[in-house]
């Protein structure tokens, strides 16, 4: 279920540090190193697989929820979910991620 080479694996079982924001048996969520604006997180299923379509249902189902609660818990009114798939989709980590990216508006400042 995990891959020793994979970035986000070693994330999940610590071998590499991350500012995590949530943990269950099934689904790991921590703040991107690069982030797009401020509080955006990554939701990843605790399952090693690079698209959506190598992920078990089990593990797909909990990830939308998490990340409707990240988003709920940045404040921001509008926001961004996206889960890219193969380099022709602008995936560069190979370990099904939902980017949750707020997009403060006008009203709520800069991100
Ligand atoms: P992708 O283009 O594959 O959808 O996005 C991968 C995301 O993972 C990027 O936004 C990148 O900043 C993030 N990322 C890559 N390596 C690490 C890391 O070691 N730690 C964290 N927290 N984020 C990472
Ligand atoms: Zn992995």
């Amino acid at each position: 279920m995990t891959s020793p080479a994979c970035i986000f694996c070693k994330i999940i079982k610590g071998d590499i540090p991350s500012f995590k924001l949530f943990e269950s048996d099934k689904v790991f969520a921590f703040l991107d190193i690069q982030p797009l604006s401020r509080g955006h997180a990554l939701v990843i299923p605790k399952f090693h697989g690079a698209k959506l379509t190598d992920i078990p249902d089990e593990y797909l189902t909990e990830l939308l929820p998490v990340a409707k609660k990240i988003a709920q818990a940045t404040g921001a009114e509008d926001f961004n979910v996206l889960q890219n798939n193969g380099r022709a989709a602008h995936q560069l980590v190979d370990h099904v991620h939902f980017h949750v990216i707020p997009k403060p508006n006008e009203k709520e400042g800069l991100g």
